[in-house]
């Protein structure tokens, strides 16, 4: 048997209980991190969707974003879902001016991208590396990717409506982020993903 990942979920704000759950499935051992004890304990950590303004702040008044800048520059496999996805990306667009990220995927988010009229949705995609069925992906108040650098590669776009061709998963090395939810689904292909992913790197 394969030895699990100590992986850890952001527990500063957000969607923290269902990512614990759906890593503890996919086979980490999944823990809650809200120290630089926490931190400094897991092998990958999990950005949580929420609201990513409100993470900045929490994250720098805990002193955690100077820490996880540090991990991720130090080859921290991290997993970013939504606000998460905002929190790991190079370039934010309709961000809080004083908002901060923890940055290197070398991506450009928008935030809020869809719109008020579709602030939720469903939307069954294509996840490259998956396999089997089409992933049915949660979206609520959800980013969308709006440029990619030479070396991220895209897993998933929209592919029907008028939203054909966005880009809403993404993966550098050892980063991975999601526009959607993962972890509202029972789904947990990505998370299994990530547990690959923190396994192959850390
Ligand atoms: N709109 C939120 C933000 O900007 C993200 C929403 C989410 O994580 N569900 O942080």
């Amino acid at each position: 048997m394969k030895l699990a990942p100590i992986i850890g979920v952001l527990a500063i704000q957000g969607g923290v209980r269902e990512h614990l759950a759906s890593l503890e499935v996919a086979g980490a051992t999944a823990v809650a991190v809200n120290s630089l004890d926490d931190l400094e304990s897991v092998q990958g950590l999990v950005i949580p969707g929420g609201e990513s303004t409100v993470m900045s702040k929490l994250a720098i008044h805990d002193g955690l974003l100077e820490p996880m800048r540090a991990a991720r520059a130090g080859g921290m496999p991290m997993y970013g879902s939504c606000a998460g996805m905002i929190m790991l990306a190079d370039r934010v667009s309709d961000a809080r001016p004083d908002q901060e990220f923890i940055s290197g995927l070398d991506i450009s988010v928008r935030r809020n991208a869809f719109g008020r009229q579709v602030d939720s949705f469903e939307m069954d995609l294509e996840v490259q590396g998956i396999g089997g069925t089409p992933f049915p992906a949660v979206f609520i108040r959800a980013p969308w990717v709006e440029q990619v650098g030479d070396a991220v590669q895209v897993l998933s776009t929209i592919n029907s409506g008028p939203r054909a061709g966005t880009i809403v998963a993404v993966q550098q090395g050892p980063l991975l982020a999601t526009s959607f939810h993962p972890e509202l689904t029972g789904d947990v292909r990505i998370h299994a993903t990530f547990v690959e992913l923190v396994r192959q790197y850390a």
